[in-house]
């Protein structure tokens, strides 16, 4: 299934950004979904249930942002957002089209879907301690 490999790609990077700012845990993982990109959330979160336990991110919750679909029509010049015709939109259409003259256009926004904010949970300071070697021996 496209959304379980796509959630995987997110989650690992994720957990390797949460790792390198020093994270015990993830507490929320937010996804900037495009509203063109016809990926489900419901898989995204299906894909998440089903991937995120033993990672950091076993606990965390999961929030989308949706980035509004924009469309370019070459024949008429519209360009704006998708469902902005008399019709209204089905997002799931793809690919979107012209609400003037109903074919097919060029999607300029929406189409991906990324990773936005890592929430985390900062760990107890497990980093390596900076403790100077050895006693200073700047005494008299
Ligand atoms: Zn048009």
């Amino acid at each position: 299934m496209h959304e379980y490999g796509m959630l995987a790609s997110l989650l690992d990077r994720a957990v390797e950004e949460a790792r390198g700012r020093g994270a015990r845990s993830i507490t929320q993982l937010r996804i900037e979904l495009g509203e063109l990109s016809g990926v489900s959330r419901e898989a995204l979160e299906t894909a998440f249930a089903a991937l995120s336990p033993g990672t950091l991110a076993d606990r965390a919750s999961l929030a989308f942002h949706r980035v509004p679909g924009r469309i370019h029509c070459d024949v008429c010049g519209f360009t704006g957002p998708v469902g902005a015709g008399p019709e209204e939109a089905d997002e799931d259409d793809l690919p979107p089209i012209c609400p003037r003259c109903a074919i097919p256009v060029e999607i300029l926004e929406g189409r991906h879907v990324a990773l936005g904010e890592v929430v985390i949970l900062l760990g107890p300071s497990r980093a390596p301690a900076r403790a100077d070697d050895g006693p200073r021996a700047d005494r008299t």
